[in-house]
């Protein structure tokens, strides 16, 4: 991509309202542009690493045997009703009447959707587990929306949801979300701890929050600190083997967040010196609650001995746009956005620091066609702008690496290759470039 065909509004200034760094640095970096109160617009930067998030949250939960489906953002108020949600949810459900005055609503989950596409379907334990996911927009009309992308209104969610005979079956499920997760977050290069939450009156141990440490967080977190340590490899986990010992090495130290802390369980369970707070942001939630909606909603299978049986369902959430500012909220410096390089929008920013040279410019552009034509995605700065304006813009929008093209380029064949994240300057010959990202 060409700069100069580029729609990358940045600004010199982060506007008032934008209280935390990440919000700061998404207006900057031309990456959203707000609509109405906690309601944005990507634009095609954001968009790009929205995609990027999207799509590696899309290809963890295929590699563990979820289905994707893709579920309306409108749903009928009835099926709500049948759940007894209708009227719990309050004033955060945007409630719509469709012009045959029928109750309507935008999703801010989907529970009762995907449990009506179940019982309309599925009949016979023998089809069970069921696992479904999507990735669709929700409305939540949010009491307080701010901070960006972190806490909007509309957001985009990847939700996914279990279908099994009992219990036990469940807890199945439930674990190979759990390892998915980790999985997940360990490929978008962050930390995330899973937090035993609050399960209402369900009981039992099967829901986590995850959450990334941050001084911006809107979450209390206390944990034991060893959970910084668990290093797990993943890539090539086997969902079809018993995960239940990887998930207790993280159920087996406390952490949890504000609603669950207790300090006399924190003192018997951690070592003084190993007892962690901090604040925290939840990017995912995972979520075991039994017969709760199949029970209202009469989602039933036919068990072995014949009989109707209640499923028992669990939901796994994860906040796709969240990620984008928490990933900024842990990768940042004074010069802008630090991109992990599994979500950067583009591989290298390519600077011509002499666009008015012909020379120069004809390196540049060959340059770009190289690298593009082996595989990497270059965002080239082919702008007529001062060098000083070129690198703190490059710097602000966080590209792991520049190639910077400029008089030694034409006098010795050599260009200047930059970590974004280190600083370091490498002199590279031009016509090692290639070789030089092929890892
Ligand atoms: P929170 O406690 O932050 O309000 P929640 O517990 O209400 O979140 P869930 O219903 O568990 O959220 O939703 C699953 C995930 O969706 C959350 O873990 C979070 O990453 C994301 N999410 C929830 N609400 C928002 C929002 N208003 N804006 C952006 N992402 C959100
Ligand atoms: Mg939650």
């Amino acid at each position: 991509m060409r700069l100069t065909n580029y729609f990358l509004p940045v600004l010199k200034e982060s506007p008032s309202d934008a209280e935390i760094i990440s919000h700061q640095l998404m207006m900057r970096a031309g990456m959203i542009s707000q609509s109405s109160s906690g309601i944005y617009s990507w634009l095609p930067l954001g968009l790009k690493v929205l995609k990027k998030i999207e799509n590696i949250v899309r290809e963890e939960q295929d590699a563990a045997g979820v289905n994707e489906i893709l579920m309306p953002t409108i749903q009928p108020a009835d099926l709500w009703k049948e759940s007894g949600r209708y009227e719990d949810y309050g004033k955060e459900m945007l409630r719509i009447n469709d012009r045959q005055d029928r109750e309507m609503l935008y999703g801010p989950t989907n529970e009762e959707q995907v449990t009506d596409i179940f019982r309309r379907s599925i009949k016979s334990y023998k089809e069970l587990p069921q696992l479904l996911y999507h990735i669709q927009w929700k409305f939540r009309d949010e009491l307080r929306p701010r901070f960006g992308v972190m806490r909007g209104r509309e957001f985009l969610m990847k939700d996914a949801y279990s279908f099994d005979l009992d219990k036990q079956q469940s807890e199945i499920s439930y674990n190979k979300f759990f390892v998915c997760y980790l999985k997940t977050f360990q490929r978008l290069e962050l930390k995330a701890i899973p937090m035993s939450a609050e399960t209402g009156p369900i009981g039992g141990d099967l829901s986590h929050e995850f959450i990334i440490i941050s001084k911006t967080g809107e979450s209390d977190i206390f944990f034991d600190n060893k959970l910084l340590e668990q290093e797990n490899e993943l890539l090539n986990v086997d969902y079809s083997k018993d995960l239940s010992s990887l998930v207790n090495s993280y159920k087996e130290l406390y952490a949890v967040s504000d609603d669950k802390f207790n300090q006399d369980d924190f003192d018997k369970n951690v070592l003084k010196e190993n007892q962690t707070k901090s604040k925290g942001i939840e990017v995912g939630h995972i979520f075991s609650f039994g017969t709760k909606y199949s029970e209202a909603m009469k989602a039933n299978v036919l068990n072995n001995d014949g009989k109707q049986s209640t499923v028992f369902m669990g939901s796994y959430g994860i906040g796709i746009s969240r990620l984008v500012g928490a990933i900024i909220e842990s990768s940042n410096d004074e010069k802008g956005i630090v991109w992990p390089e599994s979500v950067s929008p583009y591989d290298i920013g390519l600077i011509n620091l002499k666009t008015k040279d012909d020379d120069i410019s004809s390196i540049s552009d060959d340059i770009y066609e190289k690298l593009s034509n082996s595989g990497l995605d270059v965002l080239y700065d082919d702008k007529n702008d001062n060098p000083g304006v070129k690198f703190s813009r490059m710097d602000l929008i966080g590209i792991p690496y520049q190639v910077i093209v400029g008089n030694k380029s034409k006098s010795e064949s050599i260009i200047e290759v930059k970590n974004r994240k280190s600083g370091d300057l490498t002199e590279v010959k031009i016509e090692n470039l290639t070789s030089f990202f092929q890892k």
